[in-house]
């Protein structure tokens, strides 16, 4: 059996941060919604009957939203619609505001095994500018409480570039990440996505960003403290202790299989991607009444997939296997990639090293930039 990765969306907030463009509502989450997605499952399930799910990553939205009640119908209809394999790694991103001793041993014994949490930041100045309904210190009570409830596989967000952020600021807030009970840091670097409330104020001119100089004295401290204190840089944006590199988000970048489900929830089967159409109600009217709300389907060429395999195993710090890539497309790298793989090899970009190729410290910083040299004109 091949294995399958499980991606559930929940995509209900108390309230609206400023950056973020995720698809979710501003209210809880009802009964008539966790009905719906069990009408997913199901419906879904039976073409993945030969398939082991190895992972399943409850995101959102605002998973910890859900009441205790809700969370249980969910990880009952999904253990009886999927075969799991025997340790299958369960994440489910918690909001601090959720996270109540009473809740936390519940999803233990439901079976979430990882949590996910985005603090953000050490600075409440700066957590109530961008949205955030919670403190650090509550952010680091919860944490604290939760490693003691038994959760001892943990990751945090955090976020640079923000707004009046300094890099003292960020530099407080790495420090105090590195201290708390976790083993898996992710940094974000701010993006004004379209329709967000940040991308508002700076088409106004009104939002204030670090210059350039501050952004990349930030991003070398991200570099240089968090593997300073064990936390291994293993793609662009994510940062683990040995053993504690995310499972789930591996399938993401090796193009593995995994299912999405619920609103706006993006799915990869082999060359086929699919998401459904976001939207809450018409999610409940379609599920619920024998339909299924309709779903953008693309499918990728082999020339589509071959550069995503290139810039999605370069966000990992291996890079990408020469060998792997031989045997998937039948022929070397430098057979499509000769030019732009020797370029960015003088410019200190790329590197070479026992059969596989990668960002150099420079080459990540400039992602972008090297990524899109392998998007290929014909
Ligand atoms: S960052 Fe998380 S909590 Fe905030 S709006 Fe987005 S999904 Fe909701």
């Amino acid at each position: 059996m091949t294995d399958l990765g499980l991606y559930i969306h929940i995509p209900f907030c108390r309230s609206r941060c400023s950056y973020c463009g995720f698809y979710s509502v501003g209210r809880k989450p009802d009964d008539r919604f966790v009905s719906a997605l069990l009408e997913e499952m199901k419906n879904r399930a039976p073409s993945f009957q030969n398939r082991l799910c190895d992972t399943l990553y409850l995101g959102g939205g605002t998973p910890s939203f859900l009441s205790i009640r809700q969370l249980s119908a969910i990880m009952k209809g999904i253990r009886s619609c999927f075969h799991f394999s025997e340790n299958p790694e369960i994440t489910m991103e918690m909001n601090p505001c959720d996270m109540t001793d009473s809740y936390l041993s519940a999803a233990r014994e439901l079976g979430i095994n990882r949590i996910s949490i985005g603090v953000q930041s050490h600075d409440d100045r700066l957590l109530k500018a961008i949205g955030r309904l919670h403190t650090a210190s509550e952010a680091e009570k919860v944490i604290r409480r939760a490693y003691a409830a038994g959760f001892h596989n943990m990751s945090i967000d955090l976020m640079y570039e923000l707004p009046r952020q300094t890099v003292e600021d960020f530099r407080k807030s790495l420090l105090w990440a590195v201290h708390l009970p976790v083993n898996h840091v992710s940094v974000y670097s701010l993006i004004l996505e379209e329709g967000t409330r940040f991308t508002q104020l700076a088409a106004r001119g009104l939002l204030p960003r670090p210059t350039e100089e501050e952004s990349w004295a930030m991003y070398q401290d991200m570099c240089r403290i968090l593997p300073h204190y064990g936390l291994e840089r293993y793609e662009i944006s994510s940062f683990a202790r040995k053993g504690f590199r995310s499972r789930h988000n591996r399938k993401y970048w090796e193009l593995s299989d995994y299912l999405g489900m619920g609103p706006g929830a993006s799915s990869r089967i082999g060359r086929t991607r699919f998401t459904v159409t976001p939207g809450v109600n018409l999610y409940e009217k379609e599920w619920l009444s024998g339909g299924r709300p309709p779903e953008e389907t693309e499918h990728l060429s082999e020339k589509d997939e071959m550069e995503e395999y290139c810039f999605l195993h370069l966000r990992m710090k291996e890079g990408i296997p020469l060998e792997d890539f031989r045997n998937r497309y039948g022929q070397p790298l430098d057979y499509w990639y000769e030019k732009q793989v020797d370029m960015l090899k003088k410019q200190k970009l790329l590197e070479e090293k026992e059969g596989h190729l990668f960002l150099t410290y420079h080459g990540a910083a400039l992602g972008n930039y090297v990524f899109e040299q392998f998007l290929r004109d014909e």
